[in-house]
């Protein structure tokens, strides 16, 4: 490691490493530290491997539409990390949904996006007195290992500083433009100074904010549970989608070859703020909160609708902290925070909602630096 570089980017989950690439066309000396022993082993593994095409934010058209349009570009740009040999279905209850069946179908045709009346033979393995209309939509699964091996590809490629089992501690401004960053490496504290800082550890960013003196962002946290289950043959080659309030949701699972389900009454476990008096780095909390599934309630429910979700076996469970800007709670909308010169001058926090939202954080860079 060098004691100066133009940027610096801390944390290595998909949107760090993305972003280290990314400026690489802006700068030469740019280092990426992560504090695990490799790169995207936390919410860029952890999650339910969508790339999301607008179906899940009826009620948030910015996000249902940055979907749409940051879809096939994720595609192309990461063709081998894609999963596509599995059928999409949306299903809309008859009780209890925040969007009507004709609502959702309204919305998705409004915002372009595929959809149709599900065949007879998907429409059968829902149960009719509960659920009110299926859909077959078009999205698709990413696998992370893949997209890791991508991604470190591209780093290789443009010569970026890679440095796992680095944990960044806290940032200082250094002079009117630089930052001192101090990194633990081996047990010794390291400090390099940096043009451009990014802060991109996701459930952890105002672990450096909190430690620097840096105002926290407002941010919610959730202890998350998906369960992963290998489903009967029915439901192999399907992602099904029960919407859009206390439902369920299964996908393929890349990565083990199997689904996970999860379940937005169930899957959330406990759910804390980031706050100024009494700040706990959610890294401490993922380590202590002891982990119970509630695979038992999530089929419960589930297959009220979808009842051959029962005969799943449980395999086991990811456990994740989910991290989420507080406003999203009232229409589930996904915005990435990206704050310019975040309580340093050059020192920057960025945080996407989801995977694809990548390609609205290199809008903001482009703007930065073009
Ligand atoms: C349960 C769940 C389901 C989800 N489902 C989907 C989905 O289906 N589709 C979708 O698009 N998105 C989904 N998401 C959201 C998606 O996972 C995140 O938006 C994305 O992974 C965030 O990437 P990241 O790089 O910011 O975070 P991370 O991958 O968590 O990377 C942050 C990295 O920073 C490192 N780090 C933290 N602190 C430090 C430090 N001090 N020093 C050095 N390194 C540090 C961490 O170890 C970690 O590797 C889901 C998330 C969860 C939790």
């Amino acid at each position: 490691m060098k004691d100066k570089y133009d940027a610096v980017i801390i944390g290595g989950g998909f949107f760090g490493l993305y972003i280290a690439n990314y400026l690489s066309k802006f700068f030469i000396k740019i280092l990426v530290c992560e504090q695990n022993d490799d790169f995207m082993q936390r919410a860029s593994y952890s999650n339910q491997a969508r790339v999301h095409n607008g179906y899940h934010y009826p009620r948030s058209i910015l996000t249902a539409l940055r979907s749409r349009l940051n879809f096939p570009r994720f595609i192309k740009e990461f063709e081998p990390s894609i999963v596509k040999d599995f059928d999409k279905i949306y299903a809309v209850p008859r009780l209890l949904s925040k969007v009507t069946a004709s609502q959702f179908e309204i919305f998705m045709r409004r915002i372009g996006a595929p959809i149709r009346r599900a065949p007879k033979k998907y429409e059968n393995l829902f149960n009719k007195d509960l659920v009110k209309d299926v859909f077959l939509t078009r999205e698709y699964a990413f696998d992370a290992n893949i997209l890791k091996n991508i991604m470190v590809d591209k780093l290789n490629r443009s010569a970026v500083d890679k440095q796992v089992l680095t944990k960044a501690v806290n940032v200082k401004q250094y002079n009117s433009d630089k930052i001192q960053v101090t990194l633990i490496k081996d047990n010794q504290e390291i400090k390099i100074i940096a043009g451009q800082v990014f802060n991109c550890t996701y459930s952890q960013i105002n672990y450096i904010n909190n430690n620097s003196n840096i105002g926290l962002i407002p941010l919610k946290h959730e202890f998350t549970e998906m369960a992963v289950i290998d489903v009967p043959d029915e439901l192999k080659k399907l992602g099904i989608t029960l919407m859009c309030g206390p439902f369920f949701s299964t996908m393929p699972f890349p990565p083990l070859k199997l689904h996970t389900l999860s379940h937005v009454r169930y899957t959330p476990q406990f759910t804390w703020y980031d706050e100024a008096e009494n700040y706990i780095n959610a890294n401490d909390m993922f380590d202590k909160i002891s982990r119970k599934t509630r695979l038992a309630y999530m089929i419960h429910d589930a297959q009220r609708y979808l009842p051959s979700i029962g005969k799943s076996k449980y395999i086991g469970s990811i456990w994740e902290v989910k991290t989420v800007l507080p406003l999203s709670e009232v229409d589930d909308s996904r915005p990435i925070l990206f704050r310019k010169n975040a309580g340093l001058r050059n020192f920057h926090t960025i945080m996407g909602g989801k995977i694809d939202n990548i390609y609205d954080v290199a809008y903001e860079i482009d703007l930065m630096f073009k």
